[in-house]
C-alpha cells in the first residue's frame, strides 16, 4: 500500500516536472484571485521582485473591493473608486501579467491552472486567495431569490439595480421589505448601512417633490440569525451595543431562527413561519468554492484549503491565504485583517520555495481590532473583551481604511 502511494507520488512528480519543463512553467508563479493577501503579495514583489521567474495574477474581475469599506460605500459615504483597487494597475506595478478570468480548477499533474475562457496557465508555484463562497445550496430557493454579499461584484451589480428601482419608484410609494440573513459582524454592518442609505434615498425622493399621501411609505428591515446572540465571535459589550442600535432603528431581530426556504417575496423559517421580503441579502458563514474539491488538495470540513504555518497546502507547489485558507495549527476567524496580514509572509514563502529555502511560519495575532460601523458615520471598536463606540471610532476607521487603500495603490 505504502509502495503504491510512493510510486503514485513519484509518477505525479515526474509527469509534473516533464510537462512543467515542456510548457515553460519554470519559475512561473501564478496568483489565483485578487484578494487581500495577493494584493499584499503584489506590493511586496513590486518593491522587491522575485530573483528570477515570472508572475501572473488571474482574477475574475479587474477591481477588487476592500471589504472593510463596503458597508461605507453602501451607506453612501464612499464612491466606487474609493473602495476598489485597480488590479491590472497593481499587477503592472509588480511586473506581473494580468488575466481577467474565472479559475475553474487546477490540474496538479500537469501543473496548470484551468480558466473558464483562457487556455491553461502553467505554473511552478501557485497561490489561491479567492475568498469564501456563499453556501446557499442547502436552502431551497436561496440561489434564485436571495443575493449573497460574496462575490462582491455580483452583490454590487444587484445593489445598483435595487438603488435604481428605489429611485424610479412612483407614487404611491410601495413599502420596501428587506431581510438580511446572518447575524455576524458582516450581516449587522451591512443591514445598518443598507437601512441608512435606503431611508436617505426615500427622503431625497420626497424632497424632490414626489410627496404624496402615501409618500412616506417605510423601508422595513428584518435580521435573521440562527445563533442565540448577534456577533457571536465578539464580546458581550459589543453585542449589546449592536442589539440596542438595531432595536432603536426599528430592525426586527429574529435570533435562534434558521431560514430553510426562500421564495419570491417571502422567506420561511425552520419552525414554519413565513416573512414577507422584497429583497433577501445573504451574509452567512461561507465555505470553500466547489472547484476546490476536484483539486485533490486537503480541505477542511467547510471546504477550505488546509495549510501549514508556511501557508502551504498539502501540495508543496500550492499555497493558499485569506478566507480560503484553513490554518492547521489554529482556527482563525474569516476576517480581512488576517487575509491582509498573510500577504507579506506569503510573498516571502513563495520566494523561499522558488529558491529552495525553508519556509517561514506565519504567526497570526491572538487579538485583533474590529471596527464595525453602524451606517451613520458612527462605529464600534471590538478587541478581545474590550469595546467602545462613537463618531470618533468611525473617523478612526475611516483613517485606517483610507490609509490601507493608499498603501495598495501603485505610485
Ligand atoms: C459586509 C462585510 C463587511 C466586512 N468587513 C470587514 C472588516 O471591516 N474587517 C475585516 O477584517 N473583515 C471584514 N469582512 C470580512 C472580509 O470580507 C473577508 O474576511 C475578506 O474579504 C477575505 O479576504 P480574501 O482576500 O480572503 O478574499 P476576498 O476579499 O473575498 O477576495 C477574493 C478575490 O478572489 C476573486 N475570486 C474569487 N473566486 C475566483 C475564481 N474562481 N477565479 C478568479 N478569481 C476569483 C474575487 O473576485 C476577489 O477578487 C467583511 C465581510 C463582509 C461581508
Amino acid at each position: 500500500m505504502q509502495d503504491r502511494a510512493f510510486f503514485g507520488e513519484l509518477l505525479l512528480a515526474m509527469t509534473a516536472s516533464d510537462s512543467a519543463a515542456l510548457r515553460g512553467a519554470r519559475g512561473h508563479v501564478v496568483l489565483i484571485g485578487g484578494g487581500h493577501s495577493h494584493v499584499g503579495v503584489l506590493r511586496e514583489l513590486a518593491l522587491r521582485p522575485l530573483p528570477h521567474g515570472r508572475l501572473t495574477l488571474i482574477c475574475n474581475g479587474v477591481d477588487t473591493p476592500y471589504s472593510g469599506m463596503l458597508p461605507g460605500y453602501v451607506a453612501g459615504h464612499y464612491r466606487f473608486e474609493d473602495v476598489h483597487l485597480d488590479l491590472p494597475k497593481l499587477a503592472a506595478w509588480a511586473k506581473a501579467d494580468f488575466i481577467c478570468d474565472e479559475v475553474v480548477g487546477i490540474d496538479r499533474v500537469h501543473r496548470q491552472v484551468l480558466c473558464r475562457h483562457h487556455p491553461p496557465v502553467p505554473y511552478e508555484l501557485c497561490s489561491i486567495n479567492t475568498g469564501a463562497a456563499p453556501q446557499m445550496g442547502a436552502v431551497a430557493g436561496a440561489d434564485a431569490h436571495a443575493i449573497a454579499v460574496k462575490p462582491i461584484p455580483q452583490f454590487h451589480a444587484h445593489w445598483l439595480r435595487v438603488l435604481a428601482r428605489v429611485r424610479q419608484d412612483t407614487a404611491p410609494l410601495p413599502p420596501l421589505r428587506i431581510a438580511v440573513v446572518g447575524g455576524g459582524a458582516g450581516g449587522v454592518e451591512l443591514c445598518l448601512a443598507l437601512q441608512y442609505r435606503l431611508l436617505n434615498e426615500r427622503k431625497e425622493w420626497q424632497r424632490q417633490g414626489q410627496r404624496t399621501a402615501q409618500g412616506s411609505a417605510s423601508v422595513q428591515f428584518q435580521l435573521f440569525s440562527r445563533d442565540a446572540h448577534l456577533l457571536p465571535t465578539h464580546n458581550p459589550k459589543v453585542r449589546d451595543i449592536f442589539t440596542r442600535t438595531l432595536r432603536e432603528r426599528g430592525v426586527q431581530l429574529h435570533l435562534n431562527t434558521e431560514i430553510v426556504a426562500v421564495t419570491h417575496g417571502q422567506i420561511q423559517t425552520a419552525t414554519g413561519e413565513c416573512h414577507a421580503a422584497d429583497e433577501v441579502m445573504w451574509v452567512t458563514q461561507a465555505g470553500g468554492a466547489a472547484w476546490l474539491r476536484d483539486t485533490g488538495l486537503d480541505l477542511d470540513a467547510q471546504g477550505f484549503v488546509c495549510v501549514n504555518d508556511g501557508l502551504q497546502s498539502s501540495d508543496p507547489a500550492i499555497f493558499a491565504a485569506g478566507d480560503v485558507a484553513s490554518l492547521r495549527s489554529r482556527r482563525l476567524e474569516k476576517a480581512g485583517v488576517f487575509a491582509v496580514r498573510m500577504g507579506p509572509p506569503l510573498a516571502e514563502n513563495l520566494r523561499r520555495q522558488l529558491t529552495g529555502l525553508p519556509l517561514k511560519p506565519y504567526r497570526p495575532q491572538r487579538h485583533w481590532l474590529s471596527l464595525i460601523s453602524t451606517g451613520d458615520r458612527y462605529a464600534v471598536a471590538s478587541r478581545g473583551a474590550w469595546g467602545c463606540e462613537g463618531a470618533w471610532v468611525w473617523r478612526w476607521k475611516d483613517h485606517i481604511d483610507r490609509r490601507f487603500m493608499r498603501r495598495f495603490s501603485p505610485p
